[in-house]
């Protein structure tokens, strides 16, 4: 089977269009959270997510957003799209972000595989560090965790000789590109497709992964997509012009 795995789209319609559009084939859409907040296009995101995935875990800002969590541990920006994108979704679109599951989950069928938005331990928890990733890596019973939130393409892992963190190696700076990662057996996984709305690994493209499951192989990608709608969208809606021009240093 091959997964799609799509995480942290922050209502970036042009950055989810353009990795559709990139993707290979697939069976099966997994989406990882913060469907919405800081973009100006949460409807036209969620919808198209709705269609697109089976699969769901729930983000901080898809919580914020629809008022299951205040919005006391966001700075001013980040509570300000919060605010913004709540009067702007639908009614429908906004009961059906709130009903989105908590993670961890694990696939039907797959029971090697889990999702969650943070960390397997804390669906709100930032897993940035090896330090950050090594308790969930230890005690974890399920091999292969795949996680958001923290928008760093990437990940960590823990074998029988050694745990460390790696970041896929991109040859250009403006063009679609993959990576792939072969998986080891006897080794533990936690990993993270990146960001298709707001990257922050001071890469500007749009980023998503696919995995091979009979093979065994997560494929790393990066998308340029029209970063100029997006911004203009953004301008329009009178959101904080920050979360414009932060798309262009991918920061
Ligand atoms: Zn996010």
């Amino acid at each position: 089977m091959r997964i799609l795995l799509l995480s942290d789209i922050h209502a970036n319609l042009e950055a989810l269009e353009a990795c559709l559009a990139a993707a290979p084939s697939f069976d099966l859409a997994v989406n990882l959270g913060d469907i919405v907040g800081y973009g100006a296009s949460p409807n036209e995101v969620t919808v198209r997510s709705r269609e697109l995935g089976k699969v769901f875990v729930r983000g901080n800002h898809d919580k914020a957003a629809t008022g299951l969590i205040d919005l006391e541990d966001f700075n001013p920006m980040a509570a300000a799209a919060a605010i913004w994108t709540r009067d702007t979704l639908t009614s429908e679109n906004l009961e059906w972000l709130r009903a989105l599951p908590k993670g961890p989950r694990i696939l039907d069928g797959l029971p090697d595989v889990q999702m969650v938005h943070g960390s397997p331990v804390d669906e709100d928890e930032y897993v940035v560090s090896l330090g950050d990733a090594l308790v969930p890596l230890i005690t974890l019973t399920v091999p292969l965790t795949f996680f958001g939130h923290t928008h760093l393409q990437g990940g960590f892992f823990a074998g029988a000789a050694a745990a460390d963190g790696f970041r896929p190696e991109y040859r250009t700076v403006g063009q679609a590109e993959s990576v792939a990662l072969q998986l080891k057996p006897e080794t533990r996984y936690l990993i993270n497709p990146g960001s298709v709305g707001q990257p922050r690994d001071g890469d500007w493209r749009a980023a998503f992964a696919l995995f091979d499951t009979d093979a065994q192989v997560v494929h790393f990608h990066r998308t340029p997509y029209n970063l100029k709608d997006a911004q203009d969208r953004i301008h329009a809606a009178n959101l904080p012009s920050r979360l414009a021009t932060r798309l262009a240093a991918g920061r």
